[in-house]
């Protein structure tokens, strides 16, 4: 992958593909870390005189303007953190993109509304994809691919446009895949993996590979009740994904037989809501009862996981352990955290609640080797995949 520092750009228009989706509440960011991993390779290029060109996703609105999910907030957030003016286009790749771009003098950052307004960025069809990237290509010369949290998409802006320009990797790439690359290529041992959170349809497809890699695998967060299900115990209602049982209970057999140590929760804290302040009990994971939901992993299972990592190699964590937005089922994605932060471990937080769950806890970022910008990203380059971002960056014309 050729590096941002290889081109003269100076007068020439950038666009830059970043992972700039942040996690909102109305019009209000909740963290930025995104945007913040964002700068470097944003700042470099505009310093150097570049008239760069922005575009990013933000949520899924498949493929349809939704002012829900515009990007004028991050823009100003950007900009904040630039210390400069970013000129917002408020679609895509129509006039205002058009005239914005064309506005662009050297050393200026613009950025273009979502991208997944428009169907071909998404799109499974080659040639509607390409149709989409050649606009985008059209406003530039150059290609810089930076948003890591997207590579694992063969999305347009990701995988079609680095096609149709001269492209190079951005910073935040060449940092991740750094990282990622340690932890594939030699990862000391014991290597510990711990899966959480809520995409548990996306993440369960990891687990397989994962499995023939990792010594041990530390399962809490949304994913565990389809572990606890597949066992036969009740669930209540909690996060299930019904039609994957039969797949997670060939998990099981195949940790068995390569000897993997499988973690399950022990204990949960049953609510009766999905509520920040909804009434909850600690209960046996085993016996969960049918009207209540696991939001959190119980005090015994905090312990356990601590012991599970407390002689670590290498640990790889994504996704939270519990609701971590609600205080009172915030205590197990804290445990965690801080397991990692004590251990002496290479330690490697990847996904955009994990990370955000990190700063909202208020723990020390610098106590983890690495915080990754990129969940799906990070885990499918762990299972070995190879990424549709990342081999465009790696061909050149
Ligand atoms: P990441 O972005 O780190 O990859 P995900 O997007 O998969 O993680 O999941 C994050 C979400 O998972 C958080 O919003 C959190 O509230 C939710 N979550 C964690 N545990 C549970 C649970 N037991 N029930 C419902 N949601 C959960
Ligand atoms: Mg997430």
């Amino acid at each position: 992958m050729k590096d941002i520092t290889e081109f003269d750009v100076t007068g020439r228009r950038v666009l830059v593909r970043a992972d700039l989706n942040v996690p909102l509440e109305g019009d209000v960011i909740t963290d930025d870390g995104r945007i913040r991993a964002s700068v470097p390779t944003i700042k470099d290029l505009a310093g150097r005189g570049a008239r760069v060109i922005v575009v990013a996703h933000l949520g899924r609105p498949k493929g349809k303007p939704n002012p829900e999910f515009s990007l004028a907030p991050v823009a100003k957030r950007l900009g904040e953190l630039l210390e400069a003016e970013v000129a917002f286009a408020t679609d895509v790749v129509g006039d205002s993109a058009q005239a914005v771009v064309d506005g662009l003098q050297d050393g200026q950052v613009a950025l273009l509304e979502n991208l997944r307004f428009e169907p071909g960025e998404e799109s499974k069809d080659d040639a509607a994809r390409a149709a989409f990237a050649g606009k985008l290509a059209a406003f530039a010369d150059l290609y810089v691919g930076d948003g890591f949290g997207a590579v694992h998409r063969k999305h347009a802006s990701v995988y079609d446009v680095p096609g149709l320009l001269p492209h190079a990797a951005g910073t935040l790439v060449l940092a991740e895949v750094d990282v990622l690359r340690k932890l594939t290529d030699d990862a000391e041992r014991p290597y510990v993996v711990v899966l959480g959170g809520a995409k548990v349809s996306d993440k369960l497809g990891v687990i397989g590979n994962l499995l023939t890699r990792v010594d041990r695998l530390l399962i809490g967060g949304g994913m565990a009740y389809t572990f606890l299900k597949a066992q036969g115990y009740e669930v209540g209602g909690s996060l299930l994904q019904e039609d994957q049982l039969e797949q997670v209970r060939g998990f099981l057999d195949e940790a068995a037989k390569r000897g993997v140590e499988l973690v399950l929760p022990v204990d949960v804290l049953a609510a009766v809501e999905f509520a920040e302040d909804a009434e909850y009990e600690v209960v046996d994971a085993t016996a969960i009862p049918a009207d209540r939901q696991g939001l959190d992993i119980g005090p015994r299972t905090r312990e356990l996981f601590a012991g599970k990592l407390a002689d670590a190699g290498t640990v790889f964590w994504n996704g939270p352990m519990g609701v971590f937005e609600f205080e009172a089922f915030s205590g197990g994605t804290r445990a965690v955290a801080e397991a990692l932060i004590g251990s002496e471990a290479f330690t490697v937080v990847g996904g955009g609640d994990s990370a955000a769950a990190v700063r909202k806890l208020g723990l020390p970022e610098d106590g983890f080797s690495h915080i990754s910008t990129g969940g799906g990203a990070s885990l499918e380059y762990l299972e070995g995949k190879t990424l549709p971002g990342l081999v465009a960056l790696e061909e050149q014309k």
